[in-house]
């Protein structure tokens, strides 16, 4: 039963870099609108943006263009990008910098001579990465929650949104079921337009980098409300997740691109350097090169203690290392390891889905009053994504989000939401407390287990039908275990049994879609069809729910911009 409902003209879910962008630009195009930001965390304290260390790319320097960012977008993402959002990425990364800076109050790092300091990231052709250090996602959530906090911009916070709501006659959005984990009861929020940015997060993996807070929700109530999601199959791996042991959530943590970009070497269980055999740019390679080849690697038994490989800095100027990653030296000492004199354990780690929700370079989805930005979004990066384009991705487009969002409430009214959708989730929610309780934690170790061995860096016909079999054997086991109906205020063990449902449905769409790619591009590799296939036949995978059954189409990319063999960059004459 509903225990309490809310109206806010704007609901906004998440408060990474998309949310809380969404809110500002919505409260400064009209601040009498009632904005309210709901999210499963604490605001300014949760999601991605704020574990952003690399930075944030955007064409600032006078040698650098947009028409260079956007083509290393679009060569990058393997010509699968939607050019039309890309353009729009590259275009607004230098608005969304300048306001971090000079209205938000980001400090970023500078040269001797004033400008912002920008680095080398892998993929581009040129030092483009803005940053703080190596915390910039600290220093851009920070500024961002402050001024959220400052302004009359309602918070939602341990909210987690469990369905979105639509009208009765089916047509738009009228509102979010959420349940208030601080009592656990359900709340009705009404909203005028809704914006969906919570933020992705492959954690089905059994090596994942995102926040633990994370768990495809956002994804899954977008797919059983019936909307399109494109290139499903597009999960990154990161090549050096740390491997310090299960006992630890260290594990799986990210040690920076920067390393191998200093020379790092990747070895195996045999301490042997074996990436010249796999590629001549060797461990400078791109992240989806090293890590599948890292995957091979470690398929063939020469792995170290933990199953994984080895980082070795120890060839290299020891003081050095030292002063140059710092944070990284720290983090691996807390774990016992010495980077800078020693070797590392590292394992490759899902990362990012380049996959999510389909929309329009507005923000706008196939549902009336449903926006959508940030991870959640799809279409933006096509088969990888830059390291540095995620950040901006968020910012760019929930800003964007927010200026229309604030536009499109205006002179529209509240919806009457349809109670049977309502009353179908809250009966979904309440499943476990119907059920014997027991653990939850075979069924997670079993989802973790077919996702990287079945689902992961290197796929196959026959692993992915396997997968798939055991995605429904899974859905089906969860649905009868049973948790405690003890106390509701904070039960950890139900919102664990709510996340894997979720992650057990988007889960089953990122096999369906691998399933239906028979090439490989980028992040996904069959190596029963290991061509990319024709670059000007490119298409990309929609998935989709109709009549509760999960469907696959494939779609041809609108080359709008520019065609495979073509460039916008000028030529030397
Ligand atoms: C370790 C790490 C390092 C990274 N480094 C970089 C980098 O250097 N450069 C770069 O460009 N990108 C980087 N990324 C990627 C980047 O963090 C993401 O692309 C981006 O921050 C996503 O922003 P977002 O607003 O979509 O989601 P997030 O910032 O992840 O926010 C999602 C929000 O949704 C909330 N939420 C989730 N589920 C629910 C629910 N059911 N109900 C309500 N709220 C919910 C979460 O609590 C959170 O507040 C990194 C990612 C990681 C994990």
């Amino acid at each position: 039963m509903v225990h309490q409902t809310l109206d806010t003209d704007i609901l906004i879910l998440g408060s990474g870099g998309a949310g809380l962008f969404a809110a500002l630009h919505a409260h400064k195009a009209d601040p009498s609108l009632s904005i309210t930001v709901a999210v499963k965390g604490l605001l300014g304290k949760c999601g991605c943006t704020r574990m952003v260390q690399g930075g944030y790319n955007v064409a600032l320097a006078k040698e650098d263009s947009i028409e260079r960012h956007f083509m290393d977008t679009i060569e990058g993402g393997k010509w699968l990008p939607d050019q039309e959002l890309a353009w729009k990425l590259v275009t607004l990364a230098i608005e969304r910098i300048h306001e971090l800076e000079n209205e938000l109050g980001c400090f970023f790092d500078r040269n001797p001579d004033g400008t912002v300091h920008q680095k080398a990231f892998a993929g581009q052709t040129f030092d483009r990465t803005v940053h703080k250090g190596d915390l910039t996602g600290i220093e851009i959530i920070n500024r961002l929650a402050e001024q959220v906090w400052a302004r009359k911009i309602n918070r939602l916070e341990e909210f987690r949104a469990v369905e979105l709501i639509k009208d009765e006659g089916n047509t738009r959005i009228a509102g979010v079921l959420f349940i208030d984990m601080r009592t656990g009861e359900y709340m009705l929020v009404r909203a005028k337009a809704v914006l969906l940015a919570t933020g992705g997060g492959p954690t089905m993996y059994k090596y994942h980098t995102p926040s633990g807070d994370k768990t495809c929700d956002g994804l899954a109530m977008a797919l059983r409300a019936g909307l399109p999601l494109r290139d499903m199959e597009m999960v990154q791996f990161h090549p050096t997740g740390l491997l310090a042991g299960t006992h630890t959530r260290m594990t799986g943590t990210v040690l920076e691109e920067g390393l191998r970009g200093a020379g790092g070497y990747l070895l195996n269980g045999a301490k042997e350097r074996f990436m010249p055999k796999y590629d001549p740019k060797a461990e400078r390679a791109t992240r989806d090169f090293v890590s599948r080849a890292m995957f091979m690697e470690m398929r063939k038994g020469n792995t170290s203690p933990n199953g994984g490989l080895f980082i070795a800095m120890n060839h290299l100027n020891q003081d050095e290392v030292r002063k140059q990653f710092r944070g990284m030296v720290e983090r691996c000492a807390d774990c016992g390891f010495d980077l800078a004199g020693g070797l590392v354990e590292v394992v490759p780690t899902a990362h990012y889905m380049m996959g999510g929700v389909e929309f329009t370079p507005d923000c706008s989805t196939e549902l009336m009053g449903l926006f959508v930005a940030g991870e959640d979004a799809g279409g933006v990066h096509g088969a990888n994504r830059l390291g540095g384009n995620g950040v901006a991705n968020s910012t760019v487009f929930g800003a964007v989000a927010g200026d229309v969002m604030a536009e499109w409430v205006k002179g529209k009214g509240f919806a009457d939401p349809d109670s049977s959708r309502i009353e179908k989730a809250i009966s979904a929610s309440e499943t476990p407390f119907s059920a014997k309780p027991s653990s939850l934690e075979p069924l997670r170790e079993r989802l973790y287990e077919v996702m990287w061995q079945k689902v992961g860096i290197i796929r196959n016909e026959a692993g992915l039908r396997a997968a798939l079999t055991e995605l429904n054997s899974l859905e089906e086991e969860l649905s009868r275990t049973g948790v405690a109906d003890g106390n509701r205020a904070f039960n950890l063990t139900w919102h664990d049994w709510l996340n894997l449902k979720s992650l057990v449905q988007v889960s089953r769409v990122i096999a369906n879609a691998a399933l239906a790619r028979t090439d490989s591009r980028g992040a996904h590799f069959r190596e029963d069809y290991p061509d990319a296939g024709s670059l000007e036949g490119s298409f990309f995978i929609r998935s989709k729910m109709k009549d509760g059954k999960l469907e696959t189409s494939t779609m041809p990319v609108a080359f709008t911009r520019v065609k495979p063999g073509q460039t916008l960059l000028k030529t030397a004459a």
